[in-house]
């Protein structure tokens, strides 16, 4: 199996062929974790459930968060850095409904109130009257996490840039890269914002849009915030390095900003005046980075199909924001659906393509 893309995703997916005892591995990728042009490399690391009036999706999210604990107790080195998370970036009424929604779809959120956020983020200073919490909700390190799912993955990983995709009869049959031409089975496109490139060579059209994530970097220190916190204007964790990782509006797009660097030391020096700490709290080092969003927001994981809705063999496509949540199922799943040829109902809904039924008529 060659799997094209070495984020969060393509690691879930190798992790868990192997798990299913394909014998070879392949992982091609321009960037590896810890590069920074990796959407992995930039992300914030909230596992979260939240995805307000979408049930179907909801529910995705929430097996992904009854599953990150089964791979984290199964591969050695990953860990979280947090559990429990805190959201008031809603009015009062808006959270209230949107903790009620994902309550009755059976999702382990609450109302918190000012005593349980005043004994749970004992040094923020003004703490709001009620917010959300999500239990389950975890925060990961998401390169790390990344390296050790490639590494209990026993692939074989190669920094290339993959160019084409070689298609004969209707059938994915291999990749030509910048130094060789692979053949193998099974593509598997894990490439986040390289996708519709490496797709249009199938004469595929694949829309997605993006959008840039600033994130600040405090130097070390020492226990400030046990729980990830979502305000209107700000979001804050500490990683497992014990750096304050900080963005302002959650994704808020920086496309705009004309002083990133200004941007982010400002984003530190207000998160100083939001918590009871007296010593030195710096910006370290900011992140700018791509969120790859798929047009309608949810992921997209499945089989690919011509416009006149013929399948085509030996491809199968997984991108997806909130890569970070969802990538564990989607591996796991995606890998079940390639071996089998089974789809699992929590995908169902996610296939890459909504075909025009004119257009396969036309097309016929
Ligand atoms: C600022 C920010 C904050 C975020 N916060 C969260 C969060 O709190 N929670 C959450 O769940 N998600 C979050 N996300 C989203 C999450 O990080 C992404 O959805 C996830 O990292 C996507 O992983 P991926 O493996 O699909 O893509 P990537 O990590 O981008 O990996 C794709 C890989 O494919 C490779 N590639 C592409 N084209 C080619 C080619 N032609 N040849 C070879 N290799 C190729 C690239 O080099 C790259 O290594 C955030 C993202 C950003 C940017």
């Amino acid at each position: 199996m060659i799997i094209v893309g070495a984020g969060i995703v393509g690691a879930s997916f190798a992790y868990h062929a192997y798990q299913k005892a394909v014998d070879k591995i392949t992982v091609l990728s321009s960037d590896l974790p810890g590069d920074k042009n990796q959407a992995t490399t930039n992300t914030w690391g909230w596992v979260n459930g939240y995805a307000s009036n979408d049930k179907t999706y909801a529910s995705f999210r929430q097996a992904n968060l009854n599953y990150w604990p089964k791979l984290i107790n199964d591969i050695s080195n990953l860990e979280h850095s947090s559990k429990g998370a805190f959201i008031w970036d809603l009015d009062e009424k808006e959270l209230h409904q949107t903790i009620k929604q994902h309550q009755s779809w059976g999702q382990s959120v609450k109302i918190s109130t000012k005593s349980e956020l005043l004994r749970h983020l004992p040094n923020l200073i003004n703490s709001p009257t009620s917010a959300g919490f999500g239990l389950d909700d975890l925060a990961i390190e998401g390169f790390r996490a990344t390296q050790e799912l490639l590494k209990a993955s026993k692939s074989k990983i190669i920094k290339v840039n993959v160019k084409e995709l070689v298609f004969e009869n209707n059938k994915v049959t291999g990749v030509k890269t910048d130094d060789e031409v692979i053949y193998d089975n099974e593509v598997v496109i894990t490439a986040g914002l390289g996708t519709p490139n490496l797709l249009s060579t199938i004469d595929i059209h694949f829309e997605m849009r993006s959008s840039l994530g600033l994130l600040a970097y405090t130097n070390p220190l020492p226990s400030l915030l046990n729980h990830p916190i979502t305000s209107f204007d700000f979001h804050a964790r500490q990683d497992d390095k014990g750096r304050l990782i900080i963005g302002g509006k959650f994704d808020d797009d920086a496309s705009n900003e004309q002083n990133t660097k200004e941007t982010a030391e400002k984003l530190v020096q207000d998160m100083a005046t939001r918590l009871n700490y007296n010593g030195k709290m710096i910006l370290d080092y900011f992140t700018i980075g791509s969120r790859p969003l798929p047009i309608d927001g949810r992921p997209k994981i499945g089989r690919l199909v011509r416009h006149n809705g013929q399948k085509i063999s030996g491809i199968y496509l997984a991108v997806m924001h909130s890569g970070i949540t969802n990538a564990p199922l989607a591996g796991k799943l995606g890998i079940d659906e390639i071996i089998t040829g089974k789809r699992n109902k929590l995908i169902k809904d996610f296939l890459p393509q909504t075909l025009n039924k004119l257009e396969i008529l036309q097309d016929v």
